[in-house]
């Protein structure tokens, strides 16, 4: 534990759902992790006890990327802890594929209705149709841009073309909408919609009054920061000043929620992670200003943010996050930006 998180209180302990098992939480309410095969090993997602047109059953947060494994795993739930009762809705936070991987294969199964907003909802489908700017190809251009000429590394990142749709191989053809401010009835309990955005389009979180739990998604986590990355498809974003705004969001809510990330342990503490959270990026934000007294690059800005050795999936992510940075300093009037001679991109403290 490090000792950031050491200020966190985590109620259940060491305790980890094991694979195909479900772990109650509160009656009607439990937690199940499924595996990754990714750094990041592990996806949680929720079952809530729940009614839907007549039919009684479970409505699932979340489902995990489509591969065996996952696939495998939630027949074991299937069979044992949902004994035999269906999925009467399948709800997702957002649009990243461990969170609609198997989304279409558990709607289709149980004829459940697909629950997700509409920023979320429509990014799924062009990335699971491999649109052109939102496959895995986008991303080489916008990084030449800001300073990627390794040719090994472009190699490795146009190898990512179908990385969304192999791990999201479709996703249902209609949804529900899920605004912001929004309580969904599931079961007995309301759950309001949280919209949060700079990690994704339009994350839902639920917050349950009832029970004082919060289903964060990827919004607040407990051990690592949330990625948030400009991308190819919106090139001028400024989503790290969107995140931080999204976090306030979460302030009104009592300081002991139960938190529910998709990733880490259950924990209580939301305050402090959010400040944590908040003093993660200013530091960042510091670190990335000194660098630039010098005019900087996203690609320069990398090894000043992460010291430590990045696979191509996590260089994509730390380039979009160090971009992230040099945005919000460019949009606050800290940093110009100015196109080289070379045609990359750089950044220069005012
Ligand atoms: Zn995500």
């Amino acid at each position: 534990m490090n000792p950031l998180e050491s200020q966190l209180d985590y109620p259940l302990g060491e305790t980890l759902p094991a694979p195909g098992t479900v772990h109650p939480l509160a009656p009607g309410l439990g937690w199940l992790r499924m595996p990754l095969p990714f750094a990041l090993d592990h996806i949680n997602l929720w079952l809530l006890e729940d009614q839907v047109d007549g039919r009684t059953g479970w409505s699932a947060v979340d489902c995990g990327v489509a591969t065996d494994t996952t696939r495998s795993a939630w027949e074991q739930i299937f069979a044992g802890a949902m004994a035999g009762q269906p999925l009467v809705r399948v709800i997702a936070t957002h649009c990243h594929p461990d969170h609609v991987g198997l989304s279409d294969w558990l709607c289709s199964r149980f004829q459940a209705p697909f629950w997700a907003t509409t920023g979320e909802y429509g990014f799924a489908r062009m990335m699971a149709a491999a649109l052109p700017g939102v496959d895995g190809t986008a991303a080489i251009p916008h990084f030449e841009r800001h300073g990627l000429v390794d040719p090994a590394l472009r190699e490795k990142m146009g190898e990512r073309r179908s990385y969304y749709p192999t791990l999201v191989p479709a996703v249902p053809q209609a949804y529900a909408r899920m605004q912001d401010g929004e309580l969904v009835q599931i079961g007995a309990r309301r759950w309001r919609v949280i919209t949060g955005f700079g990690h994704s389009p339009e994350h839902a979180s639920l917050y349950c009054a009832d029970l004082n739990v919060l289903i964060s998604g990827d919004m607040v986590l407990p051990r690592i920061s949330t990625n948030v990355s400009v991308f190819a498809v919106e090139p001028e974003g400024n989503p790290l000043q969107l995140y931080l705004d999204s976090l306030a969001k979460f302030s009104d809510l009592p300081a002991d929620t139960l938190v529910l990330p998709s990733h880490g342990k259950p924990f209580r503490g939301l305050h402090t992670r959010v400040a944590q959270l908040r003093a993660h990026h200013t530091a960042r934000l510091a670190e990335v200003m000194q660098a630039a007294a010098q005019p900087v690059s996203a690609v320069d800005i990398v090894p000043i943010m992460f010291r430590r050795p990045l696979d191509t999936h996590q260089l994509s992510f730390a380039l979009g996050e160090a971009l992230a940075h040099l945005h919000k300093l460019w949009y606050d009037g800290i940093l110009r930006r100015v196109t080289g001679e070379d045609g990359i991109i750089r950044f220069h403290l005012i």
